[in-house]
């Protein structure tokens, strides 16, 4: 469960940290607002994955399956800043596949905590093989980090790319290459 008073009280220290006014009018609001801004943005913590990827329909054809450009929002673990891009997620099904909207639910859940881009990828990939058991999962996730555009290296509009691959995408460059040509 999120503390929203330690939020606070950490936001106040922050600002008084930095020199500033706590009790200007501009930040008078501002530890309150950061506290319920961060129950919705790392949510995710209180989400499981599995129960957006439970409901399943029964399907003949096991042709791969791939939802592209799923737009996702996340705060990078190491100094707390945003990180977004798009997120993309193919999966050959094993007799049964997810609505195509609790995929991006799916991105969601994973998105909406601190994260390292690394590892919301594999995330995603093994909540689809642990919940729907595909016979394989690919996610690619593109995504820009405020940390690096910001501060740091400066370097607006790099991104940062990562892929994961999960059983019969594995070591199966045929059909990664189809994953790469659908996302064209
Ligand atoms: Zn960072």
């Amino acid at each position: 469960m999120i503390d929203q008073s330690k939020i606070k009280e950490g936001v106040r220290l922050i600002l008084e940290g930095i020199g500033e006014d706590t009790t200007r009018e501009g930040l008078i609001e501002t530890p309150d607002r950061i506290a319920r801004m961060y129950t919705e943005i790392v949510g995710g913590m209180e989400e499981d994955a599995a129960e957006h990827l439970s409901k399943r329909f029964h399907v003949k054809n096991n042709e791969m399956v791939l939802e592209k450009d799923i737009t996702f929002y996340s705060t990078c673990e190491h100094h707390m800043l945003p990180f977004f891009g798009k997120a993309h997620i193919a999966y050959v099904p094993n007799g049964s596949v997810v609505g195509l909207s609790k995929i991006a639910r799916t991105v969601e859940v994973f998105a909406k905590r601190l994260q390292l881009q690394e590892q919301l990828t594999a995330q995603i990939a093994d909540a689809f093989m642990d919940n729907l058991a595909p016979q394989g999962v690919m996610v690619m996730v593109e995504a820009e980090h405020m940390c690096m555009t910001m501060r740091g290296i400066k370097k607006p509009g790099s991104k940062t790319v990562t892929v994961v691959t999960r059983g019969i995408f594995k070591d199966n460059e045929k059909l990664q290459n189809t994953f790469y040509q659908m996302l064209r």
